[in-house]
């Protein structure tokens, strides 16, 4: 199978975690026959110290060509200082916004052989940790209108405008429940109900959007519930839908749950066009260049594009294994704590993984 995809690297642990994953995809394309052609583009800060924009037009017109995009991260403390509009992360939010990617979609699930690295005791972890969260992506509070101006007092305010309409709500809500037919059929809408009414707006859609799916367990949680649950007793989860900021939120903590944010891959989708696929992780600065960073989350996400947007559950899923399988033998980066492990560096995990995928795909 041909297909085209658009990648880029960005910034930070970016360009080294992609790199990887890139290895990872094209011993698939050798094991399986498939072409993928890559098209790197760049974004964020480097794209900003090479053409003076976060996104360049070029990026964006070849990410609308291509059948989907994948993306290391962006930002660092270098662009800090600069207008909000020139901003590294102003890229990925534009990227979205332009490709109409509503629906974030970042699955929690704790690897066995990851089990000690969990910060979890034994005793929950034992109850099960398999849970997606579906984040809303392109609205509310990072969307919203915000300025900083002087109030009448001569003090400086801020403010940022968190707006829902019913369509965003309820297309968000579609994808969390056909996501939970999928799975063990049961929806958790996470809000803050009590004291936001975009939340009592969320609430309410959910609510009509739940009787179409009888089979689907629901329950709604206030946000700061959840945060706490979460850490109490994850295995009562199993899809969690919620708004942009809450979802942002909610998922790296859920993230940790599994050992290291740099295990957890995401893709977003929007009703047609290609989709985006990146780790949930940032740029992390301070790690960057000295090839200790975790390219799993990357390397998953890849597996996801593979899964979700070109239709290759068997190539998808012998990556999945491929990864389980390295770290069952011990096998991991600096940012995992499991007792007796051999640490390697990123590239030598992509190497690992590259090495079992040869050793699955011919058995
Ligand atoms: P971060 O996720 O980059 O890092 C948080 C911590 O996790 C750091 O200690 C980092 O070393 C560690 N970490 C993250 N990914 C790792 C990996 N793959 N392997 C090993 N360790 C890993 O979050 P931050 O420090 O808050 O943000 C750094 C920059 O990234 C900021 O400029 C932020 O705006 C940007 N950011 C970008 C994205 C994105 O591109 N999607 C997402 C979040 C943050």
């Amino acid at each position: 199978m041909n297909k085209k995809i658009a990648v880029i690297s960005g910034d930070g642990i970016g360009p080294e975690i992609v790199t990887e994953a890139v290895k990872v995809l094209t011993r698939i394309e050798e094991a399986f026959g498939h072409h993928f052609e890559y098209d790197f583009l760049l974004a964020g800060g480097s794209a900003f110290d090479q053409t003076g924009l976060p996104l360049p037009s070029e990026t964006l017109q070849h990410c609308k060509e291509a059948d989907s995009v994948l993306l290391g991260a962006v930002g660092g403390p270098k662009w800090d200082g600069l207008e909000k509009h020139l901003r590294p992360e102003r890229a990925l939010l534009d990227l979205r916004s332009a490709l109409g990617l509503y629906a974030n979609i970042r699955p929690v699930k704790l690897m066995s052989a990851l089990r000690s690295a969990s910060p979890l005791k034994s005793a929950i972890l034992e109850k099960g940790l398999d849970l997606v969260v579906v984040r809303e992506l392109i609205g509310g509070l990072y969307f919203g209108e915000r300025k900083t101006y002087v109030n009448s007092k001569g003090e400086t305010e801020a403010q940022d405008l968190l707006v829902y309409s019913e369509s965003e709500i309820r297309r968000i809500a579609e994808t969390a429940f056909r996501l939970a037919m999928q799975r063990r059929k049961i929806v958790t809408s996470v809000d803050k109900a009590n004291v936001l009414d975009s939340s009592r707006l969320w609430r309410r859609i959910m609510h009509q959007v739940k009787e179409k799916y009888p089979e689907v367990k629901y329950n709604d949680m206030l946000v700061d519930n959840c945060a706490m649950q979460l850490i109490h007793d994850p295995s009562q989860f199993d899809v969690i839908v919620t708004e942009n900021l809450f979802g942002d939120i909610l998922s790296d903590e859920a993230s940790m749950l599994t050992g290291s944010i740099g295990m957890i891959p995401s893709m977003s989708t929007g009703s047609e066009g290609p989709g985006l696929y990146e780790p949930i992780h940032g740029s992390a600065p301070d790690i960057a260049g000295q090839n200790i960073a975790n390219p799993v989350a990357t390397i998953l996400s890849a597996a996801m594009m593979l899964r979700f947007a070109f239709d290759m559950p068997r190539e998808s899923q012998i990556i999945e294994t491929a990864v389980e399988k390295v770290l069952g033998k011990g096998y991991a980066t600096a940012d995992i704590h499991i007792e007796g492990k051999t640490q390697v560096s990123c590239s030598h995990m992509g190497d690992l993984i590259c090495e079992e995928i040869t050793v699955l795909a011919k058995a």
